[in-house]
Formats: structure tokens, C-alpha cells, sequence
């Protein structure tokens, strides 16, 4: 039997969904150890023990794999934000088709056909967004960085290499400003501090930043205000407040401090603005790929009405409105929305409609109303074949009642863009045998590095050509 704090060596064969090393122990029983890869010997510690599998940590690699590469951060294996750094990444690519197929198969009892993962064009420096714990540290230093796997600990970071130099730039900012302005990182056990975030995003050298803090407003701003002046020529500094005792990172009010709370981005030749509330794919490069694919797969004309359920801040409801008749935008997150409001307005728009609120509750509403004839830009009732659906939603899957409603209204297209595997699986296992095909399942890497991954699905229904 194996016992905790037991030491072995075992022989990787596989990696599990979240990129940690696989291996068998004497006894049988399946053991998971992050930063192995696949080949290689390991002398391992055996951490904890559950009932059919258990955890353990690398001592030493005996024998190194040949996709082994040197990981570009020195937090690495620290850090809970990255997986795959030590792995090549023609193999990280492999590993996440693999994972996207072993998850349809285990979870939605699924065999099917999915491609090569479409690379993404950067590797690092691809993130347009970070979000940064702010906190302090055992010895009651501040800490700004990610947590570690599986903990709330921060890892202190000065750079991340997922994000460009401007993250770096920020990071050195907002410490300078803390201890000028004698300012304290966060404590989520005694709720004592002065910040509890770090969120921005960046887009063609602007910076929207916006520090969250606990109770009050930013204490002596002007520092902050003078220190980012010196790094960034193009910045706005917001300040969000989070009075809760909650993982939820930004709380319900934002303020802004220096300059607006507006991030202008051009993608695609759909120009718009994003708050810091607003969501925005984070890695560009392969978003655009991945819209251009979207309305590919979805074969949309000009006599197609379309759903696009989850749906943002509107720029892919946006690419579909140019192809489709009329296309209906489904988010719950306010700001979103009133940034799809603003998108289709300034792009002149006319053939997109946005609704916010929970996709439950107006998914089908809006089906009803379609099918009766009586949503706005439809011509008669509309289901079928001249409806399609685009389901983009959080990691979380799609509520129950949205797959309910769109089954009822039978559209002769689905289009699933996932970034959880097994939230794609469970959904694609009721849509499935509802009469659907899977005509195509391509893992996208929108995350380099990390052992997340984007899926494309398209399905049709049986029948239709
Ligand atoms: N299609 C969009 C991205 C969607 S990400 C794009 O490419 O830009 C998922 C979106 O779902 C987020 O904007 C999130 O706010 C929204 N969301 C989460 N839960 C929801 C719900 N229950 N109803 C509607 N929207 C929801």
C-alpha cells in the first residue's frame, strides 16, 4: 500500500488535464505529479493518498524527457498561473487535442474526430489582461502576483512573461506607490489592507488600469498617478471597490481617478471600446482566428437569423451581423452589454439586437419570440432551418434551460465555443442524441503555456446538409 511521505520511482507515462504527469504505482494505483512529462523517471514524494489515486512531487528527474525545454519564467512550477512551460510546444499543441478528446470521451461518452490544435502566433506576451492578487506575505511583506497552484499563497512576481512589458511596467508602479503612500496588501483572513487587486488590460498602448481595494476610495493617488505618468503615455487609472468577503475580484463599483474608464480596440475593422467590467478575449491573435472560423463553420447568409448566446462585449455578434440577417446578442454582465450597445451603433450596425441578462431566463424568451414572429428584424416566425446558435459561454457550460430552448427551436446549426472541456462535453452529450451531428471539434491555443484550451464545435442538425 502507499503511504504519505512514502518515496518512489515511477515512470511518467501520460499527462492529466491539467498537465501534471501520470504514472502507476507499485500497487496500482494511479499517481499525479506536476512538472513530469510523459518518458520520464522520477523520483517522487508521495504527498497525500486518496482512495483510488494520489498526489506527489518530483525530487528528481533520473531520466529527462527530449521535449523537456528550459521554462522561460524563474516562478515557474511556483506560480500557479502556467502548466507547460517545461514542455516544447509543438507538444503542448498535442497535449491539448489529446485532453480535448479524452474529456469528450470520459465525461460526455463521446469518440470523435478532433484536429490538430491551431497555434497561437505569440507564445508569450500574448495576454491583453491580468488580474493580480495584491496581499502580503508571511513575513508582512507586501506581494503582487499570481497564487500558487491549488492555494491562496501569493508568488511575489516583479514580470510575468505571458504578458508584455507593460505588465511589468504596472507592477513596478503600484509597488513603488504602495510604499511611498505606506499602503498594505490585502488580508482575506482578517480583512485588514489597502489593496486587494491589480486588474488591467492593454490595447495598442494604452493602459486601463484599475486597483481594487477593500473599504475606502485610493489613498494619495497622485503618487501612483505620477509614477505611471513616467512609464505609460496613454493610461487611465480606475478604482474599484470591494467591500465583500468574496473570490469575486471586482465589486460593483468603479470610479475613475485619471481619465475615463475606456479601452478603444479596433479588431477586425470593428472598432470599439471596452470598460474594465467588460470582457474581451484575452490572447487577439487567435480570437481572430477563432471569429473568422466561427462564421466559417456556422456557414451564415444574409437570410440566417442568429443567436449568439454569452455574448460579451458583441464584437463576434458583431462579425456574425455582417454575414446574417439579424443576429441576437444574449450577456449578463451590464457593462458588456452596454459596450455591444455602443459597437453596433458606432459601427452602424442595424441587424443586431442585445439583450442583457442571464441567458437562462431571455434565451428562451427570445426563442419564443422568434418562433411566434414576433423578435425584432424577423420576418415571420423564425426556427429551424434559417436559425443557427452561437454558445460562447464561461467555464461553467450553458444553463440547462438555454439547451432546453434552443433544442425546441431545432436550428439547423450550433456553433459551441468552449474553454472548458468538460463543461463541452456534458453540454455536447444532451445535444447529441437531441439529433445533432458533430461535424468538426478544433482545440484553439488560446492560452500558450497553461493547460487551458479554447474548443470550436460545430454541430449540425441530422438532416441538414
Ligand atoms: N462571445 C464573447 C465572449 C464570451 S465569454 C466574445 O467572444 O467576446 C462569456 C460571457 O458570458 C462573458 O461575457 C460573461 O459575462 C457572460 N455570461 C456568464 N454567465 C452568463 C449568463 N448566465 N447569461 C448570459 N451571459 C453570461
Amino acid at each position: 500500500m502507499t503511504e504519505k511521505n512514502q518515496t518512489v520511482t515511477v515512470t511518467i507515462e501520460n499527462l492529466g488535464v491539467n498537465g501534471e504527469g501520470v504514472a502507476t504505482l507499485p500497487d496500482g494505483m494511479k499517481i499525479f505529479v506536476p512538472l513530469t512529462l510523459p518518458g520520464e523517471e522520477a523520483d517522487v514524494r508521495v504527498l497525500c493518498v486518496k482512495k483510488t489515486f494520489a498526489f506527489g512531487k518530483a525530487l528528481s528527474i533520473r531520466r529527462a524527457s527530449r521535449d523537456r525545454v528550459t521554462p522561460a519564467c524563474p516562478v515557474f512550477g511556483r506560480c500557479g498561473g502556467c502548466q507547460l512551460q517545461h514542455l516544447a510546444y509543438e507538444k503542448q499543441l498535442e497535449f491539448k487535442r489529446n485532453s480535448v478528446a479524452d474529456t469528450l470521451k470520459k465525461v460526455g461518452h463521446l469518440d470523435l474526430a478532433v484536429a490538430e490544435t491551431v497555434s497561437s502566433p505569440a507564445r508569450y506576451a500574448y495576454r491583453n489582461k491580468i488580474q493580480l492578487p495584491v496581499g502580503v506575505d508571511k513575513d508582512g511583506k507586501n506581494a503582487i502576483g499570481f497564487y500558487r497552484t491549488g492555494s491562496h499563497r501569493i508568488v511575489d512576481i516583479d514580470a510575468c512573461p505571458l504578458h508584455g512589458e507593460w505588465a511589468t511596467k504596472l507592477i513596478g508602479c503600484v509597488r513603488r506607490y504602495m510604499d511611498a503612500a505606506g499602503l498594505i496588501g490585502y488580508d482575506e483572513f482578517t480583512h485588514h489592507g489597502d489593496i486587494r487587486h491589480i486588474v488591467a488590460r492593454e490595447s495598442n498602448g494604452r493602459v486601463l488600469i484599475c486597483l481594487v481595494t477593500p473599504r475606502k476610495g485610493l489613498p494619495k493617488s497622485d503618487l501612483l498617478i505620477e509614477e505611471l505618468k513616467k512609464e505609460f503615455d496613454d493610461f487611465a487609472l480606475l478604482c474599484n471597490i470591494n467591500t465583500q468577503d468574496t473570490n469575486v475580484i471586482l465589486g460593483p463599483q468603479t470610479f475613475a481617478v485619471c481619465d475615463r474608464n475606456v479601452l478603444p480596440v479596433d479588431w477586425q475593422g470593428i472598432e470599439t471600446e471596452v470598460c474594465v467590467e467588460s470582457f474581451l478575449q484575452v490572447n487577439p491573435f487567435v480570437a481572430y482566428r477563432l471569429y473568422d472560423d466561427v462564421i466559417e463553420a456556422a456557414r451564415i447568409t444574409s437570410e440566417d437569423y442568429v443567436i449568439d448566446a454569452y455574448s460579451g462585449a458583441g464584437i463576434l455578434s458583431a462579425r456574425l451581423a455582417r454575414a446574417a440577417k439579424h443576429v441576437y446578442g444574449v450577456e449578463l454582465c451590464g457593462e458588456a452589454s452596454q459596450d455591444a450597445v455602443a459597437l453596433a451603433e458606432r459601427n452602424g450596425i442595424e441587424n443586431l439586437s442585445n439583450y442583457n441578462g442571464d441567458c437562462a431566463m431571455l434565451v428562451p424568451m427570445l426563442i419564443a419570440r422568434l418562433r411566434d414572429g414576433s423578435a425584432p428584424g424577423a420576418d415571420g416566425p423564425v426556427e429551424g432551418a434559417r436559425l443557427a446558435v452561437v454558445l460562447d459561454p464561461p467555464r461553467k457550460g450553458c444553463d440547462a434551460q438555454v439547451l432546453s430552448a434552443v433544442l425546441a427551436s431545432a436550428p439547423s446549426r450550433i456553433v459551441y465555443v468552449s474553454c472548458n472541456p468538460a463543461t463541452l462535453a456534458r453540454d455536447l452529450s444532451l445535444l447529441v442524441p437531441a439529433g445533432y451531428s458533430v461535424r468538426s471539434v478544433v482545440p484553439y491555443d488560446m492560452f500558450p503555456e497553461t493547460c487551458h484550451v479554447e474548443t470550436l464545435v460545430c454541430l449540425t442538425r441530422k438532416g441538414v446538409s
